[in-house]
C-alpha cells in the first residue's frame, strides 16, 4: 500500500521538531522560555465568551449553512466597509474554519497542476504546502533584509511567467512584521492588474499593528484589483481566539461560490457557536485589541532594543504582528563547546538546550541565517530568555 502523491509532497510542520523537543524538556520540568508561539498569550475576552454560553443555551448548536451564517456575514461586510474602505455584499463573503482553511479553500479553487504561485520569502510556512497540494508549484521570491523583507513590484514583474497564476501576500507579515505601505501596494496591483494574476491577501494581523503604520488592504485600491484579489482575515489572532477556529474571506461572486461549494463537501459550516461568537468580537467595541497591541508594542520595544545588544543579532523593528525576525548570520558557522553552528536550526537547537530558549528557526519560513521569535508570552519571561540567550550568546 502507498499514500497519494500529493499527501507525500508536503512536510511536516518545521517548527514542530522544536516544540516537540521544549515540550519533551518541560515535562521532565526543564524551565523552558517559550518564544515560539503562534498566537496570542492573552485570554479570549469576557464578553466573547458569554455569546458563545449563550449560543449554546439557547440551542445554537446545529448545522448552519456552509459558508456561514447570514448575520455574521453581514458583520463581515460592515467591517471591511468601515475598517478597509471595501464593499462587499454578504454573498461575497465565506466564513471557514480558520484563516488557513479559507486560505486553503481559496487556493483550491484557483489553483491546478501546472500553475506557479508567486510567494515572497520569508513566508508563512502553511502557503507553501497549500500551493503544493492544490497541485500547483511555489515560485518563491526572495525579498531583501534591506527593503523590510517587501516584495517590491520590480521584483514581481520579474518573476511572472506563463504559467503564473496567484500571488500570496501577508501583510502585516509573520514571520517579520512588515507591514506594506499603500505606494508598494499601488505598484504591486499595477502588476497583477496588468498581468492578469489573482492575488490572495492574507490579513490576519491587520489589527495587530504599531507606530505610524496603516493597515491597507490591496484590494481597496480599485476595482480591477478588487475584481483579482481574495482578502482572507479572521478573529484569531485580534480576540485571541485561536481555538475557535473562524476565518473568512471575501472575494468576487464566482470565487466565493466555488470555496463554498468545496467547504460544503468536506467540512460544512464553521463550528455554530463560535460563528455566534466570533459576530460578537468583530460587532463589540474594539477596546481590548487596542490593549492588547498596547502591551504587543512595550514588548517589541523591548525585545528589539535588547536583541540588537546582544552579540551576533541583528534586529529591525517590526511594523505588526508579534514577532521579530532578527538576522544571527553572523554567528553561522562559529562554535559553541566545539559543536559547529551550521545553520539556524542548529543555533535554534543550540538555544533550547542551552540557554533553555525555544525559537524558530528562518528555515522554516524559507530563510536561513534568521530566527523568528514571538513576544506573545510575558515581559517578565521575555526578560528572563533574553538574559539566557545573551549569556549563551557571549560563549560563542
Ligand atoms: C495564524 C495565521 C493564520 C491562520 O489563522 P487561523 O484563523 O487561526 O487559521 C493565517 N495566516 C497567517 C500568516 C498566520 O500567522
Amino acid at each position: 500500500m502507498s499514500l497519494s502523491k500529493r499527501v507525500t509532497l508536503i512536510s511536516p510542520s518545521a517548527t514542530l521538531a522544536i516544540t516537540a523537543k521544549a515540550k519533551a524538556m518541560k515535562a521532565e520540568g526543564v524551565d523552558v522560555i517559550g518564544f515560539a508561539a503562534g498566537e496570542p498569550d492573552f485570554d479570549t475576552p469576557e464578553h466573547i465568551k458569554e455569546e458563545a454560553k449563550r449560543a449554546m443555551d439557547k440551542g445554537f448548536t446545529k448545522y448552519t449553512p456552509a459558508s456561514g451564517i447570514q448575520q455574521l456575514k453581514e458583520a463581515i461586510c460592515k467591517k471591511f466597509n468601515e475598517d478597509n474602505g471595501l464593499d462587499y455584499a454578504p454573498s461575497q463573503i465565506i466564513v471557514s474554519c480558520g484563516a488557513k482553511h479559507s486560505l486553503y479553500n481559496a487556493i483550491q479553487v484557483i489553483c491546478e497542476e501546472g500553475d506557479g504561485v508567486i510567494l515572497p520569502s520569508p513566508y508563512w510556512v502553511s502557503y507553501p504546502e497549500q500551493i503544493k497540494l492544490s497541485g500547483a508549484s511555489p515560485v518563491i521570491v526572495k525579498t531583501e533584509e534591506e527593503n523590510g523583507f517587501k516584495l517590491t513590484a520590480e521584483l514581481l514583474s520579474k518573476s511572472i511567467t506563463k504559467r503564473t497564476k496567484l500571488l500570496i501576500l501577508n501583510s502585516p507579515s509573520n514571520p517579520t512584521g512588515a507591514v506594506y505601505p499603500r505606494e508598494e501596494l499601488e505598484a504591486i496591483a499595477e502588476v497583477a492588474v496588468e498581468k492578469k494574476i489573482y492575488v490572495i491577501s492574507d490579513e490576519i494581523y491587520e489589527k495587530i499593528i504599531y507606530d505610524e503604520a496603516r493597515h491597507t488592504s490591496i484590494a481597496s485600491l480599485n476595482l480591477r484589483i478588487k475584481e483579482l484579489t481574495i482578502v482572507v482575515n479572521g478573529v484569531s489572532k485580534a480576540y485571541s481566539m485561536t481555538g475557535w477556529r473562524i476565518g473568512y474571506a471575501a472575494a468576487p461572486d464566482d470565487i466565493i461560490e466555488a470555496m463554498s461549494r468545496l467547504q460544503s463537501h468536506s467540512t460544512s459550516n464553521p463550528d455554530s457557536i463560535a460563528q455566534r461568537a466570533a459576530l460578537r468580537a468583530i460587532s463589540a467595541g474594539q477596546e481590548p485589541v487596542k490593549e492588547m497591541v498596547t502591551e504587543f508594542r512595550k514588548r517589541r520595544d523591548y525585545m528589539v532594543e535588547r536583541l540588537n545588544s546582544i552579540r551576533g543579532f541583528s534586529c529591525l523593528k517590526p511594523q505588526g504582528a508579534f514577532y521579530v525576525f532578527p538576522n544571527v548570520s553572523a554567528v553561522l558557522g562559529k562554535s559553541f563547546n566545539g559543536h559547529r553552528i551550521s545553520d539556524s536550526s542548529s543555533l535554534a537547537e543550540l538555544l533550547l538546550t542551552e540557554a533553555k530558549v525555544a525559537v524558530v528557526p528562518g528555515s522554516a519560513f524559507g530563510r536561513d541565517g534568521y530566527l523568528r521569535l514571538s513576544y506573545a508570552t510575558s515581559l517578565e519571561n521575555i526578560i528572563k530568555g533574553l538574559d539566557n540567550i545573551e549569556k549563551v550568546m557571549n560563549r560563542i
